[in-house]
């Protein structure tokens, strides 16, 4: 009560802005323990406090908050908004912490972490269409509570980003060609959008349709979200199989890439998973059904195999997603990634692949650099709604870059990010001299140095930046968030 009672007198010294940034930090972590209480609240005096700092996927993004305010409804984070807005205070919003880019669900001793892990649920409707999630699920969380019910839902390939940083961002799924994009299958974020002024509102088709669209794909500067609703799919069966190559078939197979990607324009059922590993290449044929062989994939068939990762399996897409999670890079390390897109070409997807070669081969011992290859057809933009999200993907068919580099030392984080940088610009370069550069980068995808919302094209961005004055009036998301890509710093 005596913490709770300096606070109120700071807050109202606050009001007149003479109170020091780190007291005013100290001021808002107290009232906030004592508005949310003691159990969902964490300091550096709390036993689980630095274990909370180390939830995000990146170790680049460890930081010390302030405090850790783990709040457990809606109304709960209107009331971190309050304080927050009217103390003043930095913060940021962690969802599953799988951004790696330092201070976007992190942030050091400046501010306060709103950490959204305990807003878990998964509710899914009577006649089975939809299911509620909450901002602290996982998607495995979604394709477990569907699979005995024989459906799915549009989520990430891997089981363990956040449901609501993945939509943010648009989302990157399996079979993009038959549902679009992971934001186009939202049904609504239903009376659980927490504004800076602590109003919470709805946003779907109907109701504030301009915010709905807004958060489809548009970034995290309109408000809290701590619910959403997502269409379900009637997919459960799924075929896969995954082969490594060695990287001396890598011309082979970046053509049979461009090939698939003309077949795959007429079986929207197809995915591919492509990813430079090293010198090896490590290639997941997918298929939207139960199947044998099938012929989208026929110009990959004939390249030497070195080994069969995981032999053709009939299998669910729960089950996918776990094998994806399994294959996936494992273990702690630091993370720096970056996205970009280009047209399709092989020519272009064989230089990049060179250029990828040389400097993988030369990064520290302790690192690893990976390249993935997205391919998406027209039919992908198209089935995406293209006009009703935020992404301003252009109708055509291309390939979404992503990569990653990790490692582990912290001497290697400034040579692994010059690394990383490095391939991104001369893709970019080859890219852009053969015209064949897009726009478009994909913000899961993206790395802090990027700025992917100057991608989606100037009456998109102009239409996000009503919707946030609109809805943040006082530009809290854009003055007072530690970082993410803003519209105030696109
Ligand atoms: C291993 C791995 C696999 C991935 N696979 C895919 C994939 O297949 N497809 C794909 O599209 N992406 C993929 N991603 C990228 C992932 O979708 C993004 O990094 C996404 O932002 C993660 O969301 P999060 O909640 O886990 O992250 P966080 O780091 O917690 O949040 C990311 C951003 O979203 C904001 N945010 C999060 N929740 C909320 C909320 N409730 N309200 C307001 N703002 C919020 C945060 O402030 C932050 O700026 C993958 C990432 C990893 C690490």
């Amino acid at each position: 009560m005596f913490q709770l009672l300096q606070s109120i007198q700071m807050l109202g010294s606050n009001s007149s802005g003479l109170l020091p940034r780190q007291q005013s930090v100290a001021a808002a972590c107290s009232l906030s323990k004592f508005l949310v209480g003691e159990s969902t609240y964490l300091d550096s005096s709390s036993s689980g406090y630095l274990n909370a700092s180390k939830e995000n996927w990146s170790q680049t993004c460890w930081l010390e908050a302030r405090c850790i305010v783990r709040p457990t409804t809606a109304t709960y984070v209107a009331v971190l908004l309050k304080v927050i807005s009217f103390m003043n205070t930095p913060f940021a919003i962690r969802g599953r912490g799988h951004n790696p880019n330092s201070g976007f669900g992190s942030i050091d001793s400046t501010g306060i972490l709103i950490d959204l892990s305990l807003l878990v649920q998964t509710d899914v409707s009577a006649d089975q269409k939809s299911i509620k999630v909450g901002a602290g699920n996982e998607w495995m969380d979604v394709y477990k509570a569907l699979d005995s019910l024989g459906l799915s839902a549009v989520g990430t390939k891997e089981p363990v980003p956040g449901i609501v940083g993945s939509i943010l961002g648009g989302g990157s799924p399996f079979f993009p060609s038959m549902y679009g994009f992971i934001c186009d299958n939202v049904k609504g974020f239903q009376d659980q959008v927490v504004l800076s002024n602590s109003k919470v509102v709805y946003a779907n088709a109907n109701t504030n349709a301009d915010l709905f669209k807004a958060l489809k794909g548009g970034g995290p500067n309109y408000g809290i979200i701590t619910q959403v609703e997502l269409y379900t799919v009637p997919l459960h069966d799924v075929w896969y199989g995954f082969n490594v190559y060695n990287s001396s078939q890598n011309a082979a197979l970046l053509q049979a890439l461009v090939k698939y990607q003309e077949l795959s324009a007429s079986d929207p059922k197809a995915g591919v998973v492509f990813t430079l590993v090293g010198s090896t290449t490590v290639v997941g044929f997918l298929y939207a059904a139960h199947a044998a062989k099938p012929s989208v994939f026929g110009s990959f068939y004939d390249i030497p195999v070195a080994t069969s990762l995981v032999t053709p399996t009939n299998g669910t897409v729960q089950q996918l997603s776990t094998l994806v999670g399994e294959l996936s890079v494992p273990g702690t390390a630091n993370r720096h990634i970056f996205g970009i897109s280009i047209k399709v070409d092989a020519g272009l997807y064989q230089d990049i692949s060179l250029n990828y070669a040389k400097i993988a081969t030369n990064v520290s011992s302790t690192a690893s650099l990976i390249l993935s290859y997205q391919p998406l057809t027209a039919a992908a933009v198209t089935a995406s709604k293209n006009g009703q999200n935020s992404l301003g993907v252009q109708p055509q068919a291309q390939n979404w870059l992503a990569g990653v580099m990790s490692w582990q030392s912290d001497t290697d984080t400034a040579s692994s990010q010059d690394n990383a940088n490095k391939l991104y610009s001369q893709i970019q370069s080859l890219a852009r001299s053969q015209n064949l550069l897009l726009p478009f980068e994909f913000q899961n995808d993206a790395a802090f140095t990027q700025k992917p919302l100057q991608g989606i094209g100037q009456p998109l961005l102009q239409s996000l930046q009503t919707v946030s004055k609109k809805y943040d009036p006082s530009q809290t998301f854009q003055n007072l968030q530690n970082s993410g890509f803003l519209l105030s710093k696109k």
